[in-house]
């Protein structure tokens, strides 16, 4: 699904230069649900944009689902970004203005789904992730945890086939975190392939895989005896 090589990327601060990821090699099969762990600025997000097609690398390749990503205008990158890819983020970016059902319906407005049918996977989806009672709240009336399954659901809508998380219970506390947790480790078991970016080792754990990136280099990629996150909820 995800294959990359030699990936390196800098960024540039005046004449200085930064270099964060430092000759990057991993693939990710279909269905697997994987953790990039590693400390603060070690390159997680970097490397996590640069899969989302948020950012590009320096050098290196990167081929999604067969599609060499590689010098794609802004348009087609975005029909693979909308296609492929659904993002899950720490402060989980709804858009504070529009209630629970229209956040997750957006993206499908931007695929020219038409009006009833958007709203109408945007609510199967609120219901996929327990928050059908909730569709006409605006996002400062639910909870953290209930953000972010709004978010999730909102990802999960147009349907991509790898959803990239960072950190998305960075903002929550343990339980709320454990049981966005059981929500991806469900989505997961469904077959849908997942990255999720954490600094928690708790949070790893409850992957299949872990990869641990240090100083912009991948230093153990290994598979894990997945924790089930609903035994702790
Ligand atoms: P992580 O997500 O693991 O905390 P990041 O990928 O966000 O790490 O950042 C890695 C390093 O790159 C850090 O030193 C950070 O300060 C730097 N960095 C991240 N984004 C930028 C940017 N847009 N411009 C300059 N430096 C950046
Ligand atoms: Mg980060």
């Amino acid at each position: 699904m995800i294959e990359i090589k030699d990936l390196h990327k800098s960024y540039k601060m005046g004449s200085n230069s930064l270099h964060v990821l430092k000759g990057i090699n991993f693939s990710v099969a279909e269905g697997e649900l994987v953790s990039i762990m590693g400390s603060s600025g070690s390159g997680k997000s970097t490397l996590l944009n640069i899969l989302g097609m948020l950012d590009e690398a320096d050098s290196g390749t990167y081929t999604l689902d067969g599609l060499p990503i590689k010098n794609l205008n802004e348009k087609i990158a975005a029909q693979y970004r909308n296609k492929f890819l659904g993002f899950i983020f720490q402060s989980f970016n709804l858009i504070n203005y529009k209630n629970a059902l229209d956040n997750v319906a957006l993206p499908l407005y931007y695929q020219g789904i038409k009006h009833k049918e958007r709203v109408d996977i945007a609510m199967s989806y609120l219901e996929k992730v327990g928050l059908a009672n909730w569709a006409t709240h605006l996002p400062n009336e639910l909870s953290g945890g209930q953000k972010q399954r709004v978010a999730i659901a909102r990802a999960l809508a147009s349907n991509p086939k790898v959803l990239l998380a960072d950190e998305p219970t960075g903002a929550l506390d343990t339980k709320t975190s454990y049981e966005v947790m059981e929500l991806i480790q469900g989505i997961n078991d469904e077959g849908r392939t997942i990255l999720v970016v954490t600094h928690e080792h708790d949070i790893s754990l409850m992957t299949k895989r872990i990869v641990n990136l240090k100083d912009g280099v991948i230093i153990d990629d290994s598979k894990v005896e997945q924790v089930s996150a609903k035994s702790y909820v």
